[in-house]
């Protein structure tokens, strides 16, 4: 089986608060976004996800890191 996964971007605008969404994986912080309804250019300033990162199994140091934590709770 094969799984696609789509990257969802959901912009609100600064001006005037207008939601949209693209499926775009280019969006980076500092690009700007265009509102489609006042026009508005908006700049990137951060990207929230909820994405965490056990999701991907592809990523074996994140798994096989217990020996060495980077937290300092002792
Ligand atoms: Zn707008």
């Amino acid at each position: 089986m094969i799984v696609h996964l789509e990257c969802l971007f959901h912009y609100r605008c600064d001006r005037c608060d207008a939601w949209w969404s693209i499926a775009d994986r280019r969006s980076l912080i500092g690009n700007f976004k265009i509102c489609p309804d006042c026009g508005y250019h908006n700049t990137i300033e951060g990207i929230e996800s909820h994405e965490s990162p056990n999701t991907y199994p592809d990523n074996p140091q994140e798994s096989n890191s217990s020996s060495e934590s980077p937290s300092t709770n002792d």
